[in-house]
C-alpha cells in the first residue's frame, strides 16, 4: 500500500487533457494528486483543474527525473497527435522509471461525401500544393512549422494565431488573426467568407475543439489540404474521457503497480 495519495501526471495542451483533469478532480478531490503539464507555448494558458506545471522537462531523462522526484504514480499522455516528440519521451521516461502510462488521444477525422479534401502526408507537400488552390489560403496549424510556407509566392495566408507574434513571421504575404478554440461553425463559415478565403490548410488532428474550420470548409465547398496525423504512440491507448478515467482508477484504487 501508498503512504500517500497517488499521483497522476497529465500531459495536456489538448482540450481532452482538460476534461480529463477537471473529471479526475471532481472523481476523488485531494484522493489524488493530479498535476498538469503544458508546454508553455502560449502566453496566458487557460486556469486547468490540478496543479499546473508549465514548460519542458528536459527530455526523456528529465521527465524521468521529475516523476522519480515528484513520486509520480501514472501518466496520461493527452497531448495533440502531432505533439510526437513530448509523446515519444513519455514512453522512454515511464518504461525507465517503470511507472504506467496511457495515450490519451483521439482518431483523425475522415472526410464525408461533400468534402473536398486534398489529402497529403506533411507540411512540406501541403505548402507545394497551394499555388494550385487559389490566392488566398487559411492556416491554422500553430506557429511552430510556418517555416514551410516561407517560400510561397503569389498566394496571401491568412495565419490564425492564440497571440500575437514578436516578430515578422517568415512568410512572403500575410496577415495574422487572432483566436483560441474551440470554435463554432457558423462564425468560422463567416471567418472563411469574409476573408474571401479559396483553401484551408488543416491538421488531421481529430476530436471537437477544432473541427469547426472544417465544417465551414464543407459549407462553402472550398478545398481542404489535411495533413495525415502520425501514427499514436505505442502502448495502451484509448479515445473516450470514460475510458481514461476508467484506466486512472484501476491504477489508483489498484494500488502500487
Ligand atoms: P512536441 O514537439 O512533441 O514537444 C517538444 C517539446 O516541448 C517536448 O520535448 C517538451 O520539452 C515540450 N513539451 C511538449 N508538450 C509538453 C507538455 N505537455 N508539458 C511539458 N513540456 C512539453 O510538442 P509540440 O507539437 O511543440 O506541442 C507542444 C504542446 O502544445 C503539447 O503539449 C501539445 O499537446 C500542445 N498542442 C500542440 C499542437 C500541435 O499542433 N502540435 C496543437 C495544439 C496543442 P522537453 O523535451 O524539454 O521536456
Amino acid at each position: 500500500m501508498r503512504d500517500r495519495n497517488p499521483h497522476l501526471l497529465i500531459l495536456a495542451g489538448t482540450a481532452h487533457a482538460a476534461r480529463l483533469a477537471e473529471a479526475a478532480q471532481a472523481r476523488y478531490g485531494t484522493a489524488l494528486t493530479v498535476t498538469v503539464s503544458l508546454a508553455g507555448r502560449t502566453e496566458s494558458p487557460e486556469t486547468l483543474a490540478g496543479s499546473m506545471r508549465i514548460g519542458g522537462f528536459g527530455g526523456a531523462e528529465g521527465l524521468a527525473e521529475w516523476l522519480r522526484r515528484s513520486r509520480v504514480d501514472m501518466v496520461v499522455d493527452a497531448t495533440h497527435p502531432f505533439a510526437t516528440g513530448m509523446s515519444a519521451n513519455a514512453r522512454l521516461a515511464c518504461d525507465a522509471v517503470g511507472i504506467p502510462r496511457l495515450v490519451f488521444s483521439r482518431s483523425p477525422w475522415v472526410a464525408a461525401a461533400d468534402d473536398r479534401w486534398r489529402a497529403v502526408p506533411d507540411i512540406a507537400r501541403a505548402a507545394a500544393i497551394l499555388p494550385q488552390l487559389g490566392a488566398r489560403i487559411f492556416l491554422s496549424i500553430g506557429s511552430q512549422q510556418l517555416a514551410a510556407f516561407a517560400g510561397l509566392r503569389g498566394v496571401h495566408l491568412v495565419v490564425r494565431m492564440i497571440d500575437s507574434p514578436k516578430t515578422e513571421l517568415p512568410l512572403a504575404d500575410y496577415s495574422v488573426i487572432l483566436g483560441r478554440g474551440p470554435f463554432c461553425e457558423a462564425a468560422e463559415t463567416d471567418l472563411l467568407r469574409g476573408e474571401r478565403i479559396d483553401a484551408v490548410v488543416s491538421r488531421n488532428s481529430g476530436g471537437n475543439a477544432t473541427f469547426a474550420k472544417i465544417a465551414a470548409a464543407r459549407n462553402l465547398r472550398l478545398p481542404v489540404v489535411m495533413i495525415a496525423p502520425p501514427p499514436p504512440e505505442r502502448g495502451q491507448y484509448v479515445e473516450t474521457l470514460e475510458e481514461a478515467l476508467q484506466w486512472v482508477a484501476e491504477k489508483a484504487e489498484g494500488g502500487e503497480h
